[in-house]
């Protein structure tokens, strides 16, 4: 039994007012835009086809990456119609060839749905011939006439997505042109079928106004991602420069290295690129490279700082480890959490920086290196 999902991208959102003038389900929100949020957050077992019905210019330009970025959904892609049912008409079309037994059809600018309703609505359909969710408002609602009061429990607000059996749909659409339906339900009704409406969730909300957005941005789902970073350089007896720990220099044999050999920036560098999946450190600063000789590490903390704003991350917490046996780190604790609270951005509320020794055990332990771990998490912003 194959299920399968029209999302319908065709709309040119001219109610949406915003500034950068793309249409709203491209508006891109963190990391996504809005329909990538929805398939991001899409539980994969649901569907075998998932058909995009948009514009092909617009697809050119917003979703040219989309099949690779959510490879492990069948994504297809046809083009849209001159209004909702024309486009609505065409994802029905095009599933034809694959024989679906159920199709859901949902609007793009409707991210926020829950699987757990999709998977509702396909189970009501082993008693039911079509399902779509529906909402009650707790406002009053007036004639604006008359000022009558009007129930509210005599008005339903119809949400999608909606759910069929494609041979109704498919039916529905070849029988009913030229009617403009802004709803797939209103086709199968004409037909006779009966709309199974079940309770849906009012935080479905369908982004058509600038405010809409701003609802969407309040409770769009949070993703957090966590990075672990480790350094260790070893202790030059005979340098005569100082060490240098988390950009504070200290009267102490210094550390090794290409750069100042500052372990504690280092690790936290990494700890991020590590929660943004973006490889190490060293792949961006070769440790051969003249550019790097001896340079301030700020310079790799800054550039960490760089890619989280690229990929609409912020820092909520960041926990450092030292390992050594000497210099005692507490009392340069403070100088230390106010220049990466500098540098990051961030507050120093949420820097911890702690220290160990090794018990005297192994290189550290001789007091011939200095570790540094770090721990960062991020959310999108
Ligand atoms: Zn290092």
């Amino acid at each position: 039994m194959l299920t399968s999902l029209i999302i319908l991208a065709g709309g040119s959102s001219i109610r949406l007012v915003n500034s950068s003038k793309i249409p709203k389900q491209y508006i891109t929100i963190g990391s996504n835009n809005i329909i990538e949020y929805f398939l991001e957050n899409l539980d994969k077992k649901i569907f075998d086809i998932i058909v995009i019905v948009c514009n092909p210019k617009m697809k050119k330009k917003y979703l040219v990456n989309l099949k690779r970025k959510f490879f492990w959904l069948n994504i297809h892609f046809t083009n849209s119609g001159n209004n909702r049912q024309e486009s609505s008409k065409k994802g029905v079309l095009f599933l034809k060839k694959f024989k679906p037994k159920i199709v859901l059809i949902h609007d793009a600018a409707r991210p926020q749905v829950k699987n757990e309703l999709i998977r509702k609505l396909i189970k009501k359909l082993d008693i039911n011939q079509v399902c779509a969710p529906y909402i009650q408002q707790n406002d009053y609602v007036k004639y604006k006439k008359n000022n009558n009061l009007i129930k509210n429990n005599l008005l339903m607000f119809i949400q999608t997505p909606q759910a069929f059996f494609y041979k109704d749909i498919l039916d529905a659409h070849n029988k009913i042109r030229n009617f403009n339906a802004k709803d797939d339900t209103a086709l199968t009704e004409i037909l006779g079928i009966k709309t199974k409406l079940i309770k849906g969730d009012k935080t479905n909300i369908k982004i058509t106004l600038k405010e809409d957005l701003d609802i969407f941005n309040l409770f769009k789902r949070k993703i957090n991602k966590n990075g672990i970073g480790y350094d260790i350089h070893k202790i030059d007896f005979y340098s005569k420069k100082k060490l240098i720990l988390c950009g504070v220099k200290i009267n102490h044999a210094s550390l090794i290295g290409h750069s100042d050999a500052d372990v504690g920036y280092h690790s936290i560098c990494d700890s991020i690129l590590g929660s943004l999946s973006l490889r190490d450190i060293g792949y961006y600063f070769k440790n051969n490279d003249k550019r790097w000789k001896n340079v301030n590490s700020n310079i790799f903390l800054k550039f960490a700082k760089k890619k989280l704003e690229e990929n609409n991350y912020r820092i909520i917490n960041l926990d450092i480890n030292f390992i050594c046996e000497t210099p005692k780190i507490a009392k340069y604790v403070k100088k230390m959490k106010s220049n990466i609270s500098n540098i990051l951005n961030i507050s120093k509320n949420i820097i911890s920086i702690k220290a160990t020794t090794n018990e005297k055990i192994g290189l550290i332990g001789k007091g011939e290196g200095i570790a540094a771990e770090s721990i960062v998490s991020i959310e999108n912003v």
